[in-house]
């Protein structure tokens, strides 16, 4: 594990417990060569849960695309990184348990928002304005590539 400050391998475990939800193990380190801190997280591996996408694609959850959302959405709030790994892990978990291991892009979007209202508003408005503006950009970017294909279709004839 690199500090994400220098670079550096060496590094100390000066905390280490299980998250409140109960599937990872949150480690707090600190830098040998730097002296800063960072956290790390460790996780079981488990049944990967497939996200459908608008245009029916499928592609695995991918979580640190989810917490980077999340993590824009808190900036300045009095939100830990540990209270969103704790929210994208109940949502798994809920899947899990129902075994749904498959969700629509749209479904998760709304089951984030859903526990990103209670813990806090700010974030909650903000996600869901990244939230939606991804999905323009999704959008955008499809119609943008049927219209190459259908100019690279056009010179080929
Ligand atoms: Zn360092």
């Amino acid at each position: 594990m690199r500090c994400p400050y220098c670079g550096s391998a060496d590094n100390k475990v000066t905390d280490s417990r299980t998250t409140d939800s109960g599937d990872a193990i949150r480690r707090r380190r600190e830098c040998l060569s730097c002296g800063e801190r960072f956290t790390t997280f460790e996780r079981l591996e488990e049944t990967p849960i497939t996200v459908i996408k608008k245009g029916g694609e499928r592609e695995p959850l991918d979580r640190q695309k989810l917490m980077a959302g999340l993590l824009r959405a808190s900036v300045k709030r009095h939100i830990t990184r540990e209270q969103l790994e704790n929210l994208v892990s109940d949502i798994e978990t809920d899947l899990r348990n129902q075994f749904k291991y498959e969700v629509t892009a749209k479904r998760l979007g709304d089951l984030v928002l859903d526990r990103l209202r209670e813990l806090d508003k700010v974030a909650y408005i903000r996600f869901a304005s990244v939230y939606k503006e991804f999905q323009d950009v999704d959008e955008f970017t499809e119609e943008l590539e049927k219209l190459q294909e259908a100019r690279v279709k056009r010179r080929n004839k």
